[in-house]
């Protein structure tokens, strides 16, 4: 009996199990200092216009470079970030990296004059009441006007916590910033919701966009292009990777369009090189 306690002792203290808690611990620690020092960056994905291939916003993607780990894509660290109040901090850095590159663009470049930027925002800094006011600081201290910022939502932050959200969503319409409904379709969301909150755009989820092949998902995304056109919401198309799902979406009357096929996330000097026209994108190059 006591050879079998050892044995469920020791299972217990799984080492696979101790190793996760240990790299938990770590990674919380690790992210508190990069908070503090600064060890993150942000890449820029072009959102273009479904007709034309052109860019007509970029969406704020943070990263990680990690002291000894190399690049970190978001994935990584946000839920760690989340669940230990970091991604407030960390949030209000890249908003305000965001608004200020904006800025530069919109000033130094003539094709960028009318940019969008998108930042993404977790359901935990709709809990920061302090939110509201540090969208409108971002805004102001750039001096961007507020409508050319988005700002993205999961359709899960939307249903948790709905009064806050909602409360928020009214403070940051008042600004003048936009709302986008990100990764639309992913969740379980009614479509009661996009009534009741104030949102502008929707982000049709990547899986919809991606299965060409499925009959469901095509059907799928063209409801979602519909519901957005009767509700007056701009759509647009996730993870674009193929020519092909290019065309059908244009064809379906989605607006915009953001995916590796027009571009991936890159560094602020290859947008800009890619605003100016000095470097097309491969749609621009296939639109002849
Ligand atoms: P998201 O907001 O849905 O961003 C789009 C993600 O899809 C990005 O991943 C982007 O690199 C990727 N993507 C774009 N086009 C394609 C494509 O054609 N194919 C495929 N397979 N993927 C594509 P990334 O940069 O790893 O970001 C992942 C998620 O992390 C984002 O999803 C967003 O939810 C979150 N995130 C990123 N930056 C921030 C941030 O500053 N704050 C917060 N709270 N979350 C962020
Ligand atoms: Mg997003
Ligand atoms: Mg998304
Ligand atoms: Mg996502």
């Amino acid at each position: 009996a006591s050879k079998r306690n050892g044995r469920d002792r020791y299972a217990v203290f799984d080492p696979a199990m101790y190793a996760d808690v240990l790299r938990e611990a770590r990674v919380r620690t690790e992210l508190e200092r990069a908070v503090a020092e600064e060890q993150f960056f942000v890449l820029y994905q072009p959102i273009v216009d479904m007709p034309s291939g052109r860019p007509t916003g970029v969406e704020a993607l943070v990263r990680w470079r990690h002291p000894t780990d190399g690049v970190l894509g978001p994935d990584t660290f946000i839920p760690y970030a989340e669940e230990s109040g970091l991604i407030v901090p960390l949030g209000r850095w890249v908003l305000r990296q965001a608004c200020d590159q904006l800025a530069e663009w919109r000033r130094e470049l003539p094709s960028a004059r009318e940019l969008h930027m998108s930042v993404n925002l977790s359901a935990r800094q709709f809990q920061n009441p302090n939110l509201v006011e540090e969208v409108a600081d971002a805004v102001s201290r750039s001096g961007i006007e507020p409508s050319c910022l988005v700002l993205e939502i999961t359709e899960t932050t939307l249903m948790r916590d709905s009064d806050v959200v909602l409360a928020a969503l009214h403070g940051l319409r008042r600004l003048g910033v936009r709302v986008a409904v990100d990764d639309f379709g992913s969740g379980y969301s009614s479509l009661g919701y996009l009534k009741r909150f104030p949102v502008d755009i929707l982000k049709i989820d990547r899986s919809f966009v991606q299965g060409e092949e499925d009959a469901d998902a095509a059907t799928l995304t063209e409801a979602v292009i519909g519901i957005g056109r009767a509700l007056r919401l701009q759509t647009v198309a996730e993870g674009v990777e193929t020519s092909a799902q290019w065309s059908t979406l244009r064809e379906l009357g989605c607006d915009l369009g953001q995916g590796f096929y027009f571009a991936r996330p890159s560094e602020a000097d290859v947008i800009a090189r890619l605003l100016a026209g000095d470097m097309p994108s491969v749609a621009l190059l296939d639109a002849g």
